[in-house]
């Protein structure tokens, strides 16, 4: 059997199933990329079922207990994991993606996989209106064409595919931008992921070792019209006082990484022959940090359609279509859960009210987190059921109360 594809994360899934694979990426590892590096507890399964959790835990990498959330300087909450339902303790793993993408493609290195790094595809290759492989060029501007029996677009937000067949969706809200840094000399961390709301947009804080920090600030892309981005970042992060303690004399120990962070959502693909992976199927905004989780999940799927499809000698759209059904099924109430607390964010009151709430209501926010960590299943959160207890502890709350000046959020300490 013969297939080339191009991700960085199904081969393995693949390989398993013992079909001929080409992995193509425009990148030569080891490369960066900006991310919040907080990855969902559930996805240790997955790294697990990939054979390189243990390679993983060789590096020693923080592992948090929880999250902890603060809304405009004025409501705080501090959640840990639940247990799952067979009483497993959850933790997520907080590693630098050089180091978690570079294990990956290490994994691909030692398998039979055909690995083709510096191999940027410009174009799939198309007959009779069905992908039947791809084409580009390398380093050197040497041109090549592979053919293959299905093509899988993991290229993340710049996909082919989305380009090449117009798939994109634009998002309704403004340009949202990221700025990134690793800090160092951060003493004042508990094992949380923290997320800081506040004007003008939100920071996502994971500890990523011994006082090594990475810090992302999200906000509206109109907001660096004419700035020192490296001025606004370091204003915009200790303009936040509960940021600004936890940081203490910490600083950024690399220059600041920007990068688009708008969400889109993805048209359905009308030919066969071609799946999409990870971002290339649509992005959540990284609020709710699921990116890499979503993207491990959504490969898993995509193999058992693909066996299929091998199985039965057909790869046209109609086969191939039942990956569509099988993800929307699974992320949909996900996918919801996210656009609201996008939404929720930016509106200061309300998002007050609702963090005080959770605050008192224990059992709300480990639901919140269990399906925001992507192992409880988002039916809990997104249902009236939820919402109404939610409304009706902010009835039950008098007046908002606001934190002292001096409110120091409790942390576990490593
Ligand atoms: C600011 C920000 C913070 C985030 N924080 C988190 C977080 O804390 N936790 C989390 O889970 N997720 C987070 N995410 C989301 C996460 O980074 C993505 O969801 C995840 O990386 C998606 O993986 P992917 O494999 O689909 O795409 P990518 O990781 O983007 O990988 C795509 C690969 O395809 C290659 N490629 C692209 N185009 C071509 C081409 N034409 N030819 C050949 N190769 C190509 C690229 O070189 C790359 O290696 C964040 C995202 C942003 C923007």
């Amino acid at each position: 059997m013969e297939e080339g594809q191009l991700e960085p994360r199904q081969p393995c899934f693949l390989k398993k199933k013992g079909y001929r694979i080409t992995l193509l990426d425009q990148a030569t590892f080891p490369r960066d990329k900006v991310c919040g590096e907080f990855i969902s507890p559930a996805a240790d399964d997955i790294f697990s079922d990939l054979g390189i959790l243990e390679s993983i835990n060789a590096l020693n990498p923080t592992r948090l207990c929880g999250v902890a959330l603060s809304s405009y300087e004025s409501s705080y909450l501090q959640i840990d994991y639940p247990n799952t339902v067979d009483g497993r303790t959850m933790t997520s793993l907080s590693v630098e993606r050089s180091m978690l993408d570079n294990l990956m493609i290490n994994q691909v290195r030692n398998s039979s996989i055909q690995l083709m790094e510096g191999f940027k595809v410009t174009d799939l290759v198309l007959d009779g209106g069905n992908v039947c492989g791809v084409k580009g060029h390398d380093e050197t501007k040497t041109k090549f064409s592979i053919k293959a029996k299905v093509v899988i677009d993991g290229g993340g937000r710049n996909s082919i595919s989305l380009r090449r067949l117009n798939l994109r969706r634009g998002s309704p809200g403004k340009g949202k931008i990221a700025l990134a840094a690793h800090w160092e000399g951060v003493k004042g961390l508990g094992r949380y992921c923290y997320m800081h709301i506040s004007h003008p947009g939100y920071t996502g804080i994971a500890p990523v070792g011994y006082n090594r920090a990475n810090i992302v600030l999200v906000v509206d892309r109109n907001y660096l019209v004419g700035v020192n981005v490296e001025q606004f970042f370091m204003t915009t992060v200790l303009g936040n006082r509960l940021r600004k303690r936890m940081l203490g004399s910490g600083i950024p120990v690399e220059k600041i990484r920007t990068v688009d962070s708008l969400a889109y959502s993805v048209k359905k693909i009308r030919c066969g022959g071609l799946l999409l992976v990870g971002d290339a199927t649509g992005f959540i905004d990284p609020f709710t940090g699921e990116g890499i989780y979503l993207s491990l999940r959504s490969s898993q799927l995509a193999v058992g359609v693909v066996k299929n499809a091998f199985d039965k000698s057909d790869f046209s759209s109609r086969q191939l279509q039942s990956y569509d059904l099988i993800r929307q099924k699974e992320f949909r109430k996900k996918n919801i859960l996210s656009k609201v607390l996008q939404r929720l964010i930016y509106k200061p009151y309300l998002c007050n009210r609702v963090v005080e709430t959770l605050g008192t209501q224990k059992e709300l926010s480990s639901l919140l987190v269990g399906v925001i960590g992507d192992y409880m299943p988002a039916n809990k959160v997104v249902c009236f059921q939820y919402l109404l207890r939610l409304l009706g502890g902010m009835l039950n709350q008098r007046q908002p109360s606001f934190l002292p000046t001096k409110y120091r959020p409790p942390t576990k300490e490593f």
